[in-house]
């Protein structure tokens, strides 16, 4: 078993290989400012069987989704122009706003 120097461990991060190419994993465009940022900063939302706009808070629920900034300006943003009832094609209740505002 032969001990891993330092020199030995991938370089990572900026100037990467994959740093400027499109569909990179984990990253996503918000609808409302159309900024791309990671997963993680992002709330997913899904359109439910009903065709109700519904946040996935695991990520995983399958069908059609969008990201938004889970940030006052970004939802705001979305709110103001339908982003979201575009982005699914679905309805995008006064509650969901409200849980989205949370
Ligand atoms: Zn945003």
């Amino acid at each position: 078993m032969p001990t891993l120097r330092r020199d030995d461990l991938p370089t990572r991060g900026e100037g990467g290989p994959d740093a400027e190419r499109p569909g990179r994993v984990g990253i996503r465009t918000c609808v409302a400012c159309r900024q791309e940022a990671g997963k993680k900063t992002l709330v997913r939302v899904v359109r439910d069987a009903e065709g109700r706009a519904t946040i996935d808070a695991t990520g995983r629920a399958p069908g059609r989704g969008a990201y938004l900034h889970r940030d006052a300006a970004c939802v705001e943003i979305a709110r103001k122009k339908r982003a979201l009832d575009r982005a699914l094609k679905a309805s995008v209740s006064a509650e969901f706003w409200a849980e989205l505002s949370l």
